[in-house]
């Protein structure tokens, strides 16, 4: 074994002082001076005792400077390094962090304030310690930044459409009778994949008269740019639908409504 490089650190590991996981990738061994030194399982690399630096100087061979240093048992590593019990970490990729959390906030419901519990923030920190917690603004805009983003591929989707477009409207009334129109669009893709998408879902102020109705539904599928693609609209047996149909209708001068 050679003991000719120059790099030196603090031995305080030797002794057992210290707990660095780095030293399962070295072999320590003493040399015919009698100086402990340590050696690169992967590329021999040596380093003699003596040093202030500690663990510091392997740690950086292994990070930066040594060929194994890409291998999955290096980088697993620096991911899941250990100190006091505490797992920590290279870095936080927080882009990748907040858009997860909004798909997780908007796929189970939960609600906004989810991200400043208490057991939610420690759970995050002992995955990845360089976290920054957000508070229920930040997931609220980042929500709605991807309710915009899916808003316009929709958008997108259906005006590149080839064929046409079915509608569903239906009425929601809240105990408090406050109604709501949702609007359901089913269409055919151009690798004849069915799709059902919820355009709509607004609150609608009363009186919900058929032509009220038909003014706000005409305003929503205006702002959608699908008249031409409407090819029928199916509506519940409510008395009011019947005039919604037919002022639509006659607005579109449509035949096919069911
Ligand atoms: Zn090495």
């Amino acid at each position: 074994m050679s003991t000719t490089s120059e790099d030196t650190l603090d031995f305080e590991e030797a002794h057992g002082t210290t707990k660095s996981g780095v030293w399962s990738f070295y072999i320590k061994s003493t040399t015919d001076e009698g100086k402990v030194v340590s050696e690169c399982k992967y590329c021999q690399k040596v380093y003699i005792a003596g040093s202030s630096h500690g663990a510091s100087n392997m740690r950086r061979h292994l990070r930066s400077q040594c060929p194994s240093r890409n291998s999955p048992e290096v980088l697993e590593f620096f991911v899941k390094s250990t100190s006091g019990g505490a797992v920590r970490s290279v870095g936080c990729n927080q882009v990748e962090y907040r858009e997860a959390l909004a798909l997780s906030i908007i796929q189970h419901e939960y609600p906004f304030s989810y991200v400043e519990h208490e057991g939610t923030r420690k759970v995050h920190s002992v995955l990845n310690s360089d976290v920054k917690h957000i508070s229920r603004n930040t997931v609220k805009a980042d929500i709605l930044n991807v309710f915009h983003i899916e808003k316009r591929r929709l958008l997108e989707s259906l005006r590149s459409l080839p064929g046409k477009v079915s509608l569903t409207s239906d009425f929601w009334t809240l105990i408090t009778t406050d109604g709501y129109m949702c609007i359901t669009a089913h269409f055919i893709d151009n690798d004849w994949n069915l799709h059902k998408k919820i355009l709509n879902f607004v609150y609608v102020e009363a009186p919900h008269t058929g032509p009220a109705i038909s003014k706000e539904f005409g305003d929503l599928m205006s702002g959608w740019g699908i008249e031409d693609k409407i090819c029928a609209l199916t509506l519940d047996n409510a008395i009011v639908n019947t005039t919604f149909s037919d002022t639509y209708e006659t607005l579109l001068n449509l035949k096919d409504f069911c």
